[in-house]
């Protein structure tokens, strides 16, 4: 078993080597990396960095989705309940978009409790990056159309950390000053 503060390191390194080159949807087109690193901080902020599979889970929670990771994979080299809260965050790719937003709001209520931090403050982050001085029309109707989605998946999230609760509330309200 590794040591707390090696094993997040591990998945931060993990994480950066298998996004490599991507970028996030909105603000700048920052580096991919830059929203995990923004997740894993969240995560490890709410829980006063009590839980270090939860914050290398934050680092990984888009590698099966988007890079060519296996759960089994990640089961090896981290552990097992950090594979499986990677697993519990993954979409089904080979569905259409709109399924599997309906399918993430359907089952948010369903998952573990650490599951459901990881998708409030994945939802904080994506919010954020959406959030611009000056959005064009495009952006607006952007961070319009994900925030009504998110709010709907939070909504099943809530209540397991409320100082993640009040981050997710701050980002409504600066939606809201903005749509
Ligand atoms: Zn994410």
């Amino acid at each position: 078993m590794l040591t707390s503060i090696r094993l997040v390191s591990k998945a931060a390194e993990f994480a950066a080597r298998r996004h490599n080159g991507m970028a996030r949807k909105g603000r700048g087109n920052e580096p991919y990396v830059n929203h995990l690193a923004e997740v894993a901080n969240l995560l490890a902020t709410a829980t006063d960095g009590a839980d270090a599979e939860l914050v290398a889970a934050g680092w990984l929670h888009d590698t099966i989705e988007d890079t060519d990771t296996t759960r089994e994979e990640l089961a090896q080299r981290f552990s097992e309940r950090v594979a499986s809260l990677v697993a519990e965050c993954t979409d089904d790719m080979n569905l259409p978009k709109a399924e599997r937003r309906r399918r993430q709001v359907m089952d948010a209520p369903k998952k573990s409790a650490g599951a459901k931090l990881i998708k409030i403050a994945d939802k904080i982050s994506n919010i954020g990056a959406r959030i611009q001085t000056d959005p064009s029309a495009e952006e607006r109707d952007d961070l319009a159309d994900y925030f009504a989605w998110a709010t709907q998946v939070v909504a099943g999230c809530r209540g397991g950390n409320a100082w993640l609760d009040e981050k997710f509330d701050d980002a409504v309200k600066a939606t809201r000053a903005l749509l």
